[in-house]
C-alpha cells in the first residue's frame, strides 16, 4: 500500500499482507520461529542475504503489519515495535548514544521516562538535562558539544503544556543532533511530529494505538537509518512485542482517527463547562482559547487532544472528594482508553516527588487529570459535578 493515501485509508489497508488463504482481515501468526526450504536459504536468512522470517525476537509477519502500517500513519519510513512504550525509549537511547553523551529534555515527561534518565541512564553516564516545556531558546542554550538528542512529549503531563516541535527541530537541525519526540498524548491521528521536522516519534501503544485498554507495547518511528540502529538492538537484547500485542494494536489503528476525534470532542464540551463551574479554578485543554499555547497547539494538533488537567478550588481533600464522587469514570493513573479515566497527580504519579518539587512545577494538591473516553460528555461532567461542592 503506498503511504500517498489519506489517513483513514491507510489505518484499515496498510502495511496488510495475505497468507495463501487470502483472509481478508489481518492473521495473528503466534508462532516463534520459522522454517527454510534447505540449508541455504536457511543460511542465507541468517546472513541477511536472503529477506524472510527467522526467528520472533528479530520479527514476525503480524508484527510486521503492526509496523507498516504505524510508520504509514506517522508518515515514517520504518517502525520498529517494542514490548512497551518504556523500552521503545530505552532501545532508542541505547542504540543511538552511548557513555558520555548528553540528552536535553522537555521537563513535565512521563514519570517513568524520568526515571530512566535519572536513575538508569545516568549510571551508564548518560546524563539529562531538563529545561521548560515552552520556552524555545531554553533548549539551544542546554545544548552541550556532547548532547545527542532532544527529548520531548506535547502536551506535557499533566499541565498540558504545549512544545513546538517545530522550533525544536530547528534547534535539532542547527545543531546537527536528533530531534525525538514522544507522541503518546496525541497519536498520529491529531499530531504527526515527523511532518514538523522531528527525526523519531516514540509510541506507547499501550495508550490510544491499543484504545481499550487491553495490551501492552511500544514503537519507534522515523528514517530507515536510525531505525536499522534500534532494530539491531531489539534483535539482540530482545525487548520484542508479542504477536498477540501486535495484533490487538494493529486491529486498534483502525479505529484510532474515530476514537481520537470523538474523545477529543468530548474533551473540549468537557473542558468548556468546566472552565465555567464555580468551584473550579482553572483548566488546563490546549483546545481553549484560554490556553497559553492555544494558538501554537492548533497550528500543531488537529484538535486539542483527550486530556483535559483542572484544579478545583481548594487543597487535597477538595480534588479527593471529587475522585472518590465518581460512579462512573475509572480511578486509575491510566490513560489512551475509550473509558474516562480520573487521577489525583499530586498523590500518585507525582506522589514521590517533594512538595516543593511539586507546587514549583505546578502540579498544586487541587490538580485533577481526566482523559476523557467514548461515554456521553453529559454523564462524565455530571460524574465530576457530584464531589464539585
Ligand atoms: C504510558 C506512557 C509511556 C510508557 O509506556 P508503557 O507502554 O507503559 O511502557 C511513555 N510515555 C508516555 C507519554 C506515556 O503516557
Amino acid at each position: 500500500m503506498s503511504h500517498d493515501r489519506d489517513f483513514e485509508t491507510l489505518a484499515v489497508r496498510a502495511g496488510q499482507e495475505r497468507s495463501q488463504f487470502n483472509e481478508h482481515s489481518e492473521a495473528l501468526y503466534l508462532t516463534s520461529s520459522f522454517v527454510f526450504d534447505n540449508a541455504a536459504q536457511a543460511a542465507a536468512r541468517f546472513s541477511g542475504a536472503e529477506d524472510g522470517y527467522v526467528y520472533a525476537r528479530f520479527s514476525n509477519p503480524t508484527v510486521a503489519m503492526m509496523q507498516n502500517r504505524l510508520a504509514a500513519l506517522e508518515g515514517a519510513e520504518a517502525c520498529v515495535a517494542m514490548a512497551s512504550g518504556m523500552v521503545a525509549i530505552l532501545a532508542t537511547v541505547m542504540a543511538l548514544l552511548k557513555a558520555g553523551d548528553h540528552i536535553v529534555s522537555s521537563q513535565g515527561i512521563f514519570g517513568a521516562t524520568q526515571q530512566l534518565f535519572g536513575n538508569i541512564l545516568a549510571r551508564f553516564g548518560v546524563e539529562t538535562t531538563y529545561v521548560p516545556a515552552t520556552q524555545v531558546d531554553a533548549y539551544r542554550a542546554a545544548v552541550r558539544p556532547n548532547t545527542r538528542l532532544i527529548f520531548a512529549e506535547s502536551p506535557s503531563n499533566p499541565l498540558t503544556e504545549v512544545v513546538d516541535i517545530a522550533a525544536l527541530a530547528g534547534i535539532a537541525k542547527e545543531k546537527g543532533i536528533l530531534l525525538v519526540v514522544d507522541n503518546c498524548f496525541c497519536s498520529p491521528a491529531l499530531q504527526r511530529p515527523l511532518d514538523l521536522g522531528a527525526d523519531i516519534v516514540i509510541h506507547s501503544a499501550t495508550k490510544y494505538l491499543d484504545g481499550q485498554g487491553r495490551v501492552l507495547g511500544g514503537a519507534v518511528c522515523g528514517r530507515k537509518a536510525e531505525m536499522e540502529e534500534i532494530f539491531r538492538f531489539l534483535r539482540t537484547a530482545g525487548p520484542s512485542i508479542s504477536p498477540f500485542n501486535a495484533w490487538v494494536i494493529l486491529k486498534g489503528l483502525e479505529t484510532l482517527k474515530l476514537r481520537m476525534d470523538a474523545q477529543s470532542a468530548n474533551a473540549l464540551t468537557l473542558a468548556m463547562r468546566l472552565e465555567k463551574h464555580p468551584q473550579i479554578a482553572r483548566v488546563y485543554y490546549p483546545g481553549l482559547a484560554s490556553h497559553p499555547q492555544h494558538a501554537l497547539a492548533m497550528r500543531q494538533q488537529a484538535s486539542g487532544g483527550a486530556i483535559v488537567s483542572f484544579e478545583v478550588k481548594g487543597e487535597r481533600a477538595e480534588a479527593w472528594r471529587v475522585v472518590d464522587g465518581c460512579r462512573v469514570l475509572s480511578v486509575t493513573a491510566n490513560l489512551g482508553d475509550v473509558k474516562t479515566t480520573i487521577t489525583h497527580p499530586a498523590s500518585t504519579t507525582h506522589g514521590r516527588i517533594t512538595a516543593e518539587a511539586r507546587e514549583a512545577s505546578g502540579i498544586h494538591e487541587g490538580l485533577l487529570r481526566v482523559a476523557v473516553g467514548l461515554e456521553s460528555v453529559d454523564d462524565i461532567y455530571a460524574d465530576i459535578c457530584r464531589g464539585l461542592g
